[in-house]
C-alpha cells in the first residue's frame, strides 16, 4: 500500500488552474514540470498556457504553446485563445497568422469567441485589413467583436472606420458598454476628431444612460489637448467627478509638449508630483521642453531632478520578428550575433538618406553632446536597428513590423517614412501608443499623433 500524497492528473491538472488562477505562474509551470511526459493532458497544458496569459508572461505563453504544438498536441480552444492573445500583446504576427491556418484547417466553423480573438490579434499586431477581413465574415457578432473592432481601429488612428463599425453596433442592436466607449473616444482623440469625440461623450451619457469613468475622462482630456485646447482640458481633469488622474494629467503634459506650453506643462508635472506618480519621462519632456526654449540650467536641473527622486527610465528597446521569431535591440546595441551585417545596413540606409538630402533632427535630444555624438546616437537608435534587421532578413516587398515600447520621435518617424519609400517597404511600427504605418513615404497617422 502507498502511503502518503497520492496525485494523479486530474488533482494535477486543479493545481496548475489553481495557480494559474492566483496568477501564480512560477508554480504553475512548477506543478506542470512534476508531471511525467504520459501524465501531461491538452487540460494541463491549456491550464499552464492560462496561467502565463493571466500572469502577463507573454513571450513564455507563446513559447509553451510552440512547445504543446512539437509535443504533438492538437491545441483546444482555450489555448488557442491564451496564445492568441498573447500573440496581441507581443505583436508576434507571425505566429498568430499560424494559429489562424492551424484554425482554418482544423475547424469547420469559426465560433464568436475564436473569430474574435482573431480580430483582436489581427489589429494589434498591425494587419487592421485583415482583422477587418475576419470581422466582415463573421456573421454571429457580439458586443465584445465590434469592441475589438473599433479599439483596433483606434490603435491604427483609423477614427471614421471607428465610429462607423460602432454605428453599425447600434443599429444591430447590440447596447454599446463602457468599454466599447473607451475604444470610441480613444479613436476620436488619435485622429484628432474633436466634434465627433464631444458628440460621443453626450451620447454616451445622454442616450446610452453610462456613467463615465476615469477612463473615459482621460479620453476627453487627451481629445481636447491634443487638438489644442488646453485650457478646456484643464479645466475638464479639475471637474473629474472621479478626481484627477495621473494619466489625465500626463496627456495634457504630452499635448503642452506638442503645442509647445511650457508654463501649463510645468503645472502638469506639479500635479503628477502631488500625485505622487511622475516618472522619467516626465521629467525628460519638460527637460526637452527647456532645452528647445534653450533654457540649458533649466533643462539640465529637471534631468536631475529624475535621477534624484530615483526614477529610473524604463529601458527603451524595440523589436522586430523575422520568421516566427522576436529579435529584441536597444540603443547602439551589438550583441545581435549579425551585428556586423546590421550596422553596414544602417549604413547603406544613412547613405541613401543623404542622398535623398536627409539630415537628422536631433533637437528632441536634450543630451549635453556635440552635434555629432548625437547624430551617431540617433543612428543607432533600437528602432532603426530593429528596422535595419528586418529589411536584412525579409524578402523584397515584405512588410517590416516593428514593435518598440518608447515613444516614436519626430526623427524617427521622417526617418521611417523615407526608408519606406526608398527601400519600397511597408514598415509598420507599434510604438507606445498606437501604430504608424509607413508607406511610399506616407504614414498613415498623417502625423497627428
Ligand atoms: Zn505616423
Amino acid at each position: 500500500m502507498k502511503l502518503g500524497f497520492q496525485r494523479d492528473e486530474h488533482s494535477q491538472n486543479s493545481l496548475i488552474s489553481f495557480y494559474g488562477k492566483c496568477g501564480e505562474a512560477d508554480l504553475a509551470r512548477r506543478a506542470f514540470e512534476q508531471m511525467e511526459d504520459d501524465e501531461q493532458t491538452k487540460a494541463s497544458w491549456s491550464a499552464l498556457l492560462a496561467a502565463y496569459t493571466r500572469a502577463g508572461r507573454w513571450a513564455e505563453c507563446v513559447e509553451s504553446f510552440g512547445a504543446m504544438v512539437r509535443a504533438g498536441w492538437r491545441p483546444d480552444e482555450s489555448s488557442m485563445v491564451s496564445a492568441l492573445s498573447a500573440c496581441a500583446h507581443l505583436g508576434a504576427h507571425d505566429v498568430g497568422r499560424s494559429i489562424h491556418c492551424a484554425l482554418l484547417r482544423n475547424t469547420a466553423r469559426l465560433n464568436t469567441f475564436m473569430s474574435t480573438s482573431l480580430v483582436d490579434m489581427y489589429a494589434k499586431c498591425g494587419c487592421i485589413e485583415n482583422a477587418a477581413a475576419v470581422f466582415d465574415a463573421m456573421d454571429d457578432k457580439n458586443a465584445w467583436t465590434y469592441s475589438a473592432m473599433v479599439s483596433g481601429l483606434a490603435l491604427h488612428g483609423d477614427g471614421r472606420k471607428a465610429l462607423e463599425v460602432f454605428d453599425a453596433m447600434v443599429r444591430e442592436g447590440h447596447r454599446p458598454d463602457a468599454a466599447v466607449y473607451v475604444g470610441v473616444l480613444n479613436a476620436c482623440s488619435r485622429a484628432g476628431l474633436l466634434e465627433e469625440g464631444l458628440r460621443c461623450f453626450d451620447r454616451m451619457r445622454l442616450e446610452h444612460k453610462l456613467t463615465p469613468n476615469a477612463q473615459h475622462y482621460g479620453c476627453m482630456v487627451d481629445l481636447m489637448a491634443r487638438a489644442g485646447r488646453l485650457d478646456d482640458a484643464r479645466a475638464l481633469i479639475g471637474n473629474m467627478p472621479t478626481g484627477p488622474t495621473d494619466t489625465a494629467w500626463r496627456s495634457l503634459l504630452n499635448a503642452c509638449r506638442i503645442h509647445g506650453n511650457l508654463e501649463l506643462a510645468e503645472r502638469a508635472l506639479q500635479e503628477l508630483e502631488r500625485l505622487g506618480a511622475t516618472n522619467a519621462g516626465d521629467y525628460i519632456i519638460l527637460s526637452d521642453m527647456h532645452a528647445r526654449a534653450h533654457n540649458r540650467d533649466a533643462a539640465a536641473a529637471r534631468r536631475t531632478e529624475a535621477v534624484d527622486r530615483g526614477l529610473a527610465q524604463a529601458p527603451g528597446y524595440s523589436a522586430v520578428e523575422v520568421h516566427g521569431a522576436t529579435h529584441r535591440f536597444v540603443s547602439q546595441d551589438r550583441s545581435h550575433p549579425r551585428a556586423d551585417d546590421i550596422y553596414e545596413m544602417l549604413h547603406q540606409m544613412e547613405w541613401q538618406l543623404r542622398f535623398e538630402g536627409y539630415t537628422p533632427d536631433t533637437s528632441e535630444l536634450a543630451l549635453d553632446a556635440g552635434e555629432e555624438e548625437k547624430r551617431r546616437v540617433v543612428a543607432a537608435h533600437s528602432q532603426k536597428l530593429a528596422m535595419a534587421f528586418g529589411l536584412l532578413s525579409t524578402p523584397e516587398g515584405a512588410p517590416v513590423r516593428v514593435v518598440t515600447n518608447l515613444r516614436m520621435s519626430k526623427e524617427c518617424h521622417a526617418y521611417s517614412a523615407l526608408i519606406s519609400e526608398i527601400f519600397g517597404r511597408e514598415i509598420v511600427v507599434r510604438d507606445r501608443n498606437r501604430f504608424h504605418r509607413f508607406k511610399r513615404g506616407a504614414c498613415s497617422c498623417g502625423n497627428y499623433w
